[in-house]
C-alpha cells in the first residue's frame, strides 16, 4: 500500500510567526518535504520567500483555490506554473472549462520554461463544511458526497491530476476516478489537536489507512508547544499506520 506524504500547511497569523515558521523549515528541511503556502503567508513572504522555500528543498503547494473566468486562471495558473510552484488548486465549481483552462496555461507555460508542470487539482467540497452546512448554502439536489464525486469526474475529465476532498470520501473517489487520482487530504486532526473550523476530519492514520496521497497539516504543528515533535509524531503515524 502506498503511503501518503504530509503537507505542512504554513499559515502564519503575522510576520513575526512567519519567521519562526521559517526558522522550523530551516531545520526541517531533508526531513519534510512539502509545504502549502496560501494568501497569508504568501503576501509576508513576497516573491523572495518563494525561492527561500525552494533553496532549503521543499517542494510548494500554492493554494490559492483559483476561481475565475477560464482566461483568467489559465494566465494565474500559467504564472505560478513559471515560478516554480510543484502543485496547485483551483475550486471545481468554477467549471470545466475553468479547469481545462488551467490545464492549458500549466502546459503552455511550463513547456515554454522547460520546467515540469505542477500537479494541478480540484477543490470540490471545503472540509470546513458538513453535510448540514452543504444543504444550507447550496441547496443542491445532490448530497454532499455525491457533490464532491460529481467534482472530482469533472476535474479528471477536464485534465487535472487529482482533487482536495475530506478524508472520510477517499473510497469513494477512488471508485469513481481510479488509483492514480492524486487525492489530498486537509481535515486531518491528529487525536491530540483541536478541532478548530474543520469539520469532515479523520486522525493522519485514518488518513493514510483510507489511502490519501498526501495530508496536509497547519494548525497542528504550528499551534503546538514542540511542533518538530508533532512533526515527528504525524510521521510516526504515517509509517506505522
Ligand atoms: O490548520 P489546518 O490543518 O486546518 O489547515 C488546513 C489547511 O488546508 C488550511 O490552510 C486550509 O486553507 C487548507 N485547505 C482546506 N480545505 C481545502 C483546501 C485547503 O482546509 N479543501
Amino acid at each position: 500500500m502506498k503511503k501518503g506524504e504530509l503537507i505542512f500547511a504554513l499559515d502564519p497569523n503575522d510576520a513575526k510567526e512567519c519567521k519562526k515558521v521559517l526558522y522550523l523549515l530551516e531545520s526541517l528541511s531533508g526531513i519534510l518535504t512539502w509545504v502549502k503556502v496560501g494568501f497569508q503567508a504568501a503576501n509576508i513572504l513576497g516573491p523572495q520567500g518563494f525561492e527561500k522555500l525552494k533553496s532549503l528543498n521543499y517542494k510548494i503547494f500554492l493554494d490559492f483555490k483559483f476561481h475565475d473566468i477560464p482566461r483568467t486562471v489559465e494566465r494565474d495558473v500559467g504564472i505560478y506554473t513559471h515560478r516554480g510552484v510543484d502543485m496547485l488548486n483551483m475550486h471545481a465549481s468554477g467549471g470545466f472549462d475553468m479547469m481545462g483552462a488551467a490545464r492549458k496555461g500549466a502546459d503552455m507555460s511550463a513547456s515554454k520554461a522547460g520546467i515540469d508542470t505542477p500537479i494541478l487539482l480540484a477543490v470540490t467540497v471545503l472540509t470546513s463544511m458538513n453535510s448540514l452546512d452543504f444543504d444550507k448554502h447550496f441547496a443542491s439536489k445532490r448530497g454532499i458526497t455525491e457533490q464532491v464525486i460529481y467534482h472530482a469526474k469533472n476535474a479528471k475529465n477536464a485534465g487535472l491530476e487529482g482533487v482536495c476532498a475530506s478524508p472520510l470520501e477517499i473510497e469513494s473517489i477512488r471508485e469513481a476516478c481510479g488509483d492514480d487520482f492524486v487525492i489530498v487530504t486537509p481535515g486531518i486532526r491528529p487525536k491530540w489537536a483541536n478541532q478548530g473550523d474543520q469539520k469532515r476530519i479523520t486522525t493522519p492514520s485514518e488518513a493514510i489507512k483510507r489511502g490519501a496521497d498526501y495530508i496536509v497539516v497547519g494548525r497542528p504543528i504550528i499551534e503546538a508547544d514542540e511542533p518538530v515533535k508533532a512533526v515527528h509524531d504525524i510521521f510516526d503515524e504515517i509509517e506505522n499506520a
